[in-house]
């Protein structure tokens, strides 16, 4: 019985520790996939430990537990994914609906989104968090975050691979929502889901992003120290740095099945037959590293291609942005800007077809839609110099893109 490994929690609060000043609040989810557990135990330490260090904290920890029904049942949802749902319409419609809708995960989402507006609400810093997750493979030690320029510093201090342009691929995602209205959001994936030293590094990434936060100076903790140790231990032999390049969707029926033994970061080359479905073989269509391998029975995702991104590229792309580049993208050839928005274009293929897609990346624009001759993207929110020195105020999770 899967519900027989199911991880008990009381409380969508799992833990909360306030110094005794205002200041910055680092958020910790945990288990908003169900089979994901190690996050809970992770955090449960670091709360324990955090109370000695009550008196000398800048600002307040808060835990929150993802998916409470979903956790307790061991599996990684109940009704439906609680990490896919996380769009406007979305949460207009829940909150229409006065939770009364039919899903448990309605809920679930109802009560983590309260949740998390108040702390928002009463925050009177900035507000980082911390997205913890692990996966069904082995090897899944990185992190992935909205690539903008106080997110990308954030992620930089946690000594595991960046994964660039998870949101170009995943619709609907918690740490979309919350890097959108000015958190500084990442998630952090620790290994595979029943191994301890999943929730050791989880462990680990929690104590580093205390000190990067700013609620402690690593004098303080010498946690920290120890995690970054931890951490280029587990996973230094891998690149900084890799750039999402392909996911493969699983549809009910589709007959997907992974081959087995295939790790996270595992080198593949065009024409490998890493899968099977309905049709056959599955064929891995470029070189590249496999991502998430699904070795679950519930998932949307059944793998991720990516590639590594040459750190000399991400100098310049900080660079660029720094020095407001991404303003002039709009006057180069081939680009329109979308009527009555600040922040879309339309780019036409035809015309900058060798390095769109790549430029407007550096550039700080995400991919909302490939039409086939002319791509829609869009520049991110907070991709400034300034917000390098102070994080953005947090906004509620009800402000749709384009007001701040
Ligand atoms: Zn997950």
């Amino acid at each position: 019985m899967e519900g027989s490994r199911g991880t008990k929690v009381e409380e969508r609060l799992i833990g909360t520790v306030v110094g005794p000043d205002g200041g910055p609040v680092l958020i910790c989810v945990a288990g908003i996939h169900g089979n994901e557990p190690a996050g809970v135990h992770a955090v449960r330490r670091v709360l324990v430990a955090l109370e000695e260090h009550r008196d000398e904290l800048e600002g307040s920890f808060v835990a929150l537990a993802g998916n409470i029904a979903a956790l307790e049942a061991g599996r990684r949802f109940v009704d439906r994914d609680l990490n896919r749902a996380w769009t406007r319409d979305r949460l207009e419609r829940l909150r229409g609906n006065g939770a009364a809708g039919a899903s448990v995960e309605d809920l679930e989402q109802v009560e983590l989104l309260e949740e998390l507006e108040g702390v928002l609400r009463d925050a009177g810093g900035p507000v980082f968090a911390l997205d913890l997750h692990t996966t069904s493979g082995p090897g899944g030690i990185f992190s992935a975050f909205t690539d903008s320029l106080p997110h990308r510093a954030f992620a930089g201090d946690f000594p595991v691979p960046m994964i660039f342009g998870l949101e170009e691929l995943v619709d609907g995602t918690l740490l979309n929502l919350l890097s959108e209205n000015g958190v500084v959001a990442l998630t952090v994936e620790t290994g595979q889901h029943e191994e301890p030293a999943a929730i050791d590094r989880a462990e680990a990434a929690i104590w580093i992003a205390i000190v990067s936060a700013g609620l402690l100076p690593e004098r303080l903790v010498p946690e920290a120290t120890e995690a970054r140790k931890l951490l280029r231990r587990d996973a230094g032999h891998l690149p900084r740095a890799l750039e999402m390049r392909y996911k493969r969707d699983v549809v009910d029926g589709d007959g997907f099945v992974m081959q087995p033994g295939y790790l996270n970061f595992q080198s593949v080359r065009a024409g490998d037959r890493i899968a099977r479905d309905a049709q056959g073989d599955v064929i891995v269509y470029e070189d590249g590293r496999l991502l998430m391998p699904l070795y679950q029975e519930q998932g949307e995702d059944g793998f991720f291609l990516v590639r590594e991104f040459p750190q000399f590229w991400m100098g310049v792309s900080h660079v660029m942005r720094r020095m407001g580049l991404s303003r002039l993208a709009f006057w180069l050839p081939g680009v329109k800007r979308v009527e009555d928005s600040d922040d879309e274009v339309v780019i036409n293929k035809r015309v900058e077809r060798f390095f769109a897609r790549q430029l407007f990346h550096l550039l700080g624009f995400r991919q909302l839609e490939d039409a086939g001759s002319s791509l829609l993207m869009r520049r991110r929110r907070f991709d400034e110099g300034r917000y390098l020195k102070h994080p953005p105020a947090p906004m509620s999770l009800e402000t749709p893109p384009g007001s701040d």
